[in-house]
């Protein structure tokens, strides 16, 4: 009998040992006996010989696959999550793996493989024309008007313009003045082609400074962080790409993560056309089936490169010799709920298990990430110019404090209503940023002040006008707008603050020759209407474009000149101590939208707060400046990157339970820290600041503190008092590095 230390997904801590007759290889999937239930389990390791097997070790009762479905690569990596998470083993990579393991898709994922690409091998001469057949004359005529000035175009594009093309190309390429090649073409999840974007012949000088530092460390083959901090439109996706292209010459395998899955679908759409079927995808926009096939082409080795967000963090390549993280500030990346990992701090793990380089990039990078670039942590590279020599967007503040008092339509300055009309009068694009959806944020008593509330959740409802309902954003409880105010029946409830929703309404009030639209999840709630909307954006079917987050980031429309900012503070005056950073990365983002074609990018930012330091610093395209702020602060406070932070959450439908399960287990950690003078801070308990969510109470308990190992050592102590602290009724959850304090 050979033993084997097997993790099964169960919530038990470690792992446990079971027989079998013969060794079983690392990463297979097993059944085994836990308690009177047969459960899955993972292979992870061949334990040494044994001779007589001890009675208690059971049996593995079956074995589920016929090959690994992990490579043993990647055990060291689930163990360290599973303790650093404090969360069972088997539970990590029952979360590392996809949700289905057998069967495949009925559909391939990336859809239209190649397309024949006409090159031009020497710019105009009338000269060679000459000589020309009419037909190859008219043909090239044809290329030089829809080519945009590059030199390559698909040859569908000229067959389509004149039937002739064909024919004339062949002669072209006889004569040496084309090429015709077969290229990859990337088409989206709904058989959109993309743009066709050409590989640059040339770097900038920056980019190539990036580009030879990176693949020196790929060559290195050694662990090593670098920190992209390229302003939008600098190029850093280039670089990401001649990273990856030198990283898979050396026959190593790189992984790309994205934060979000509207981004996974623009990566994948500039890595396919260079890499075709070397690419796997890998987010949450995949059927069960179709997200197993890309894990086997990974596993078989037929996928060199993965795209993906967070989850893509746990591909299951045996050599990484480059690891990417675009947007690496993204608070995105943290997962909110189960196993509470960030993924890209899990991804600079694997880099370090995998001793290769990391490269993380952003046009605004998180306080931390410069501050490790500072301490020497991590490397520094810029990309301080956007390509093509256009300048950064001029950004006006509006001070809407200084606004005329009682207007009804107080959200739209004099200043932003005039650069509207502008814009629209010279047939250009606006984009209008509000940060919350809905039509009014809150639902006011104007007799008694009350404001109405979820019955589930501590929260205000938000009027839906389109809906005609009254929904809470937290748990989507609804009630019809039309009611009397729930603490003294007045009929006086009125809608106030804005929401997208609102300022739609009144941009075609304002505007009705405009041609304005939406862009929200209640608007575009599945992703075909939104590609479609976006589609309508690019070819100028839309004049101004009303969004939330979802329209802030990654968007490129050259037409889009103005972007105006409804009301700027919203985020600031969140209890987070990431509120301002956060607020500075998202208006430098929705700032990054407009001024991406020929023509000069112009921002106006209405805020009551101009002179906050992050208002100022947006104005300025200052990323030291908030960088600066924060990081006395949070010196000062001890808050990350000079002192770690664990959120320990408790829940329940019993108030005084969740309550006295919170004193209990400050209590105890107050009294080991008391006991060995340990270096850390117990924070609270308190309510959570939303303090009833779904019907459950929440508490929370905060440990700081700036060594790490003390944290951990605290909240195991505190875990394995757990049972007696909570009881069955109050649910305790471990949030380490939290991201969300709500
Ligand atoms: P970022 O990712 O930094 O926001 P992008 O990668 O989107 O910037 O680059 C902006 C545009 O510039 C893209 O259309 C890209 O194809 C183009 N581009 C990048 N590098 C070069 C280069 N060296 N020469 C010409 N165009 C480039
Ligand atoms: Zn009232
Ligand atoms: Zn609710």
């Amino acid at each position: 009998m050979k033993l084997h230390e097997i993790a099964v997904a169960a919530p038990v801590p470690g792992s446990l040992t079971y027989s079998y007759p013969v060794a079983l290889p690392i990463g297979v999937r097993v059944q085994v006996p836990l308690g009177s239930r047969l459960i899955t389990g993972y292979v992870l390791a061949q334990l040494p010989e044994n001779d007589s097997v001890p009675a208690a070790i059971k049996a593995v009762a079956d074995c589920l696959d016929a090959y690994p479905i992990f490579p043993a690569a990647l055990v060291p990596f689930f163990r360290w999550m599973a303790e650093y998470y404090h969360h069972p083993l088997g539970e990590v990579i029952r979360t590392a793996l996809p949700a289905r393991l057998f069967g495949t898709s009925s559909r391939p994922t990336i859809k239209a493989k190649t397309e024949t690409v006409v090159r031009l091998c020497a710019p105009r001469s009338d000269q060679a024309a000459a000589a020309l057949k009419k037909s190859e004359q008219k043909t090239l005529e044809l290329f030089y008007q829809h080519c945009g000035g590059r030199p390559v175009m698909p040859r569908r594009e000229l067959t389509k313009l004149y039937s002739g093309a064909g024919t004339a190309l062949k002669g072209l390429a006889a004569a040496g003045l084309i090429t015709l090649e077969e290229l990859h073409v990337y088409r989206d999840p709904f058989g959109e082609l993309l743009p066709y974007s050409d590989r640059p012949a040339e770097l900038t000088a920056e980019q190539t400074a990036a580009v030879n530092t990176v693949i020196a460390a790929i060559d290195a083959g050694a662990f090593q962080t670098f920190l992209l901090h390229g302003v939008t439109g600098s190029g850093k996706t280039e670089v990401y790409l001649r990273a990856a292209e030198h990283c898979l010459a050396q026959g190593k395998n790189v992984l790309v993560l994205v934060p979000e899955l509207a981004l996974a679908s623009q990566m994948e759409g500039q890595f396919y056309p260079r890499f075709g079927e070397r690419l796997a995808v890998l987010h949450s926009g995949l059927t069960p089936g179709e997200r197993f096939d890309q894990w086997q082409r990974v596993l078989r080795g037929e996928a060199k490169i993965v795209v993906g967000a967070r989850s893509a963090v746990f591909a299951p390549f045996s050599s990484l010799g480059l690891v990417i993280v675009d947007e690496e500030h993204e608070a995105a990346y943290k997962q909110d709920d189960s196993l509470r990992y960030n993924g890209r701090d899990m991804a600079v793990l694997r880099a370090r298990f995998a001793s290769c380089p990391a490269l993380l990039g952003s046009a605004t990078p998180s306080v931390s990430s410069l501050y490790h670039a500072e301490q020497g942590k991590y490397r520094l590279l810029t990309l301080p110019k956007r390509i093509g020599g256009q300048v950064l967007p001029q950004v006006e503040l509006v001070d809407l404090s200084k606004e005329k008092r009682g207007r009804k339509d107080w959200f739209f300055s004099d200043r932003l209503l005039a650069a509207l009309k502008e814009n629209l009068a010279n047939g250009l694009q606006s984009l209008l940023f509000v940060n919350r959806r809905g039509y009014a944020a809150f639902m006011l008593c104007r007799d008694c002040g009350a404001v109405v509330r979820c019955r589930n959740c501590r929260v205000s409802l938000t009027l839906h006008r389109g809906r005609n309902q009254l929904i809470c954003h937290y748990c989507g409880y609804s009630l019809r707008p039309d009611i009397i105010c729930p603490d003294c029946g007045s009929g006086d409830v009125a809608g106030l603050g804005l929401g997208s929703e609102r300022v739609e309404a009144e941009v075609r009030r304002l505007f009705p020759q405009a041609r304005a639209a939406r862009l929200d999840s209640d608007a575009t709630a599945d992703r075909r209407a939104q590609i479609s909307l976006l589609r309508q954006v690019r070819e100028h079917e839309i004049d101004i474009l009303i969004g939330t987050q979802m329209a802030a980031k990654g968007l490129h429309f050259p037409k889009l000149t103005l972007v105006g900012v409804v009301w700027a503070d919203s985020g600031l005056s969140l209890p987070d101590c990431k509120a301002a950073e956060r607020t500075f990365q998202l208006l430098a983002q929705v700032t990054g939208r407009a001024g991406r074609g020929e023509q000069a990018g112009k921002v106006i930012i209405q805020t009551h707060q101009p002179g906050h330091y992050v208002l100022t610093a947006a104005r300025a395209h200052d990323c030291r400046a908030v960088y600066e702020q924060e990081i006395a602060l949070r010196s000062m406070l001890g808050y990350p990157p000079f002192g770690r932070l664990i959120n320990i959450r408790f829940s329940g439908e019993n108030e005084l339970q969740v309550e006295e399960a919170a004193k209990a287990a400050a209590a105890l950690l107050r009294a080991a820290v008391t006991k060995d003078s340990l270096p850390a801070d117990i924070l609270g308990p308190a309510p959570a600041p939303l303090s009833l969510l779904k019907k459950r109470f929440r508490w929370q308990l905060l440990l700081k503190g700036a060594q790490p190992e003390v944290l951990h050592w605290l909240c195991d102590q505190l875990l394995l008092e757990k049972g007696k602290i909570c009881g069955k009724k109050v649910r305790l959850t471990v949030d380490v590095d939290p991201e969300n304090m709500m």
